[in-house]
């Protein structure tokens, strides 16, 4: 028989278990007629949540238009639009010129990891992290270097600790905020001193902030583009989670900062989208009517609001059981909790996750996925109904008073 075919060897080193062995395991249990809870990806879709009417609106109106190919940094009224909303929040130097619209901000991670490193260039990468966030530095030849984002630091990073690991082959710092998988919210002063090291030592700000939009108990997001002024910074945000339309394939990067210093890096990310024509285009008829029609996802998160009710359910669930902690989530679509300390020693979050599933139905992502260094953590969608995570966890602590007291 002829020898398999050869794949590209840096793969071994990428991990995305968010639909990884767990999810197929989950396919075929379901193949066999079992339900399962599936709370593994940040899919507002799978969850009863529709895009706003008038996104929808705004595509059915234009549909006609939408056979052509766009520019390749997406069509001109829908970066101006994306342009104006940064420059009313502050971004300094921003134009639809430094505007690229995607098939979601994961195609606009790749590109602009691709239009950034040479081989071995290194990157700071949040640990924990969005797992796209490393895999993508990797297969573009790039080394993802860890900082800790600490629990006992409420998930926030150290920025003597990040700084400590610059080295003369880096070139960017990641941020997520708010934060996937922890639900951490950067506070202002973070920000700045974050900045400050990235003006320093010359380095890219990339910042994921497809959660922008998502805060609970008025926890404050702070756009970092305003802050960071003339230091290069690309900004990521879309319709997926805010607008609740992650089937459309809409991201964007917003690039602000020194002109001059990033004129290359500009010119590399439209070479780049050219080489891929153009993003799906009905789903940029979408951006002027979610950025400027009416705000749809304030509601859901405050008090009485869905998701506001569906993060307070996972939050008392965890303070009522022994087995559990949680940093309550102050933004995005997930928490992440730990195994209370004294229970934690040897825990398996993959043996845990495994059994969850098995025996009571319910898929959740473990902990270890998100490039961590510990093994006793999982994380959990915020999506479902409150009554249904509230039942997740009726479930969870059955198989935590299982594995635990054995
Ligand atoms: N960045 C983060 C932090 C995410 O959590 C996700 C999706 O879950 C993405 C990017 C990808 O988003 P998109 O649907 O725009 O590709």
């Amino acid at each position: 028989m002829s020898a398999p075919l050869k794949t590209r060897e840096r793969l071994t080193e990428v991990r995305y278990e968010i639909r990884g062995e767990l999810a197929r395991r989950a396919r075929e249990l379901e193949g066999q007629g079992r339900t399962l809870i599936k709370l593994n990806i940040g899919n507002p879709g799978a969850f009863g949540f529709r895009a706003p009417d008038h996104l929808q609106r705004a595509i059915a109106e234009r549909i006609h238009d939408t056979d052509p190919y766009t520019h390749q940094q997406g069509l001109p009224a829908a970066r101006e639009t994306i342009a104006a909303f940064h420059a009313a929040r502050g971004t300094q130097d921003v134009s639809a010129d430094r505007v690229f619209v995607g098939n979601g901000v994961s195609e606009l991670i790749d590109i602009a990891l691709r239009a950034l490193l040479n081989p071995g260039d290194e990157v700071l990468v949040p640990s924990p992290d969005y797992p796209l966030w490393s895999a993508a530095t990797i297969l573009n030849d790039g080394r993802p270097v860890f900082y800790q984002c600490k629990e006992s630091n409420g998930f926030l990073p150290d920025p003597d600790a990040l700084e400590a690991l610059v080295s003369p082959r880096t070139r960017a710092i990641v941020l997520i905020n708010p934060n996937n998988p922890t639900g951490a919210v950067y506070p202002r002063a973070l920000l700045e001193r974050i900045v400050a090291i990235a003006a320093k030592h010359e380095l890219l700000l990339l910042c994921d902030e497809i959660y922008d939009g998502i805060t609970y108990d008025d926890a404050p997001f702070e756009p970092i583009a305003p802050i960071a002024g003339d230091v290069p910074c690309v900004s990521f945000g879309g319709l997926s989670k805010v607008h609740r339309a992650c089937g459309w394939r809409v991201g964007w990067a917003v690039l602000s900062g020194d002109e001059a210093r990033s004129r290359d890096f500009r010119n590399a990310m439209d070479l780049l989208g050219a080489l891929r024509l153009c993003a799906n285009v009905p789903g940029q008829f979408a951006i002027e009517a979610a950025l400027t029609g009416i705000d749809t996802i304030s509601a859901l998160c405050a008090p009485g609001g869905r998701l506001h009710e569906a993060r307070r359910a996972v939050v008392e669930a965890c303070e009522a059981s022994p087995y559990l902690r949680l940093v309550a989530p102050a933004g995005a679509l997930y928490a992440f909790p730990g195994i209370a300390e004294e229970f934690s020693q040897g825990f398996d979050d993959h043996a845990f996750a495994l059994e969850l599933m098995e025996a009571e139905g319910v898929l959740v992502v473990p902990g270890n996925s998100f490039n961590v260094p510990y093994r006793n953590h999982f994380r959990v969608t915020l999506l479902p109904e409150p009554a249904q995570l509230r039942e997740v966890f009726a479930r969870i602590h059955r198989v935590l008073e299982r594995q635990i007291t054995d």
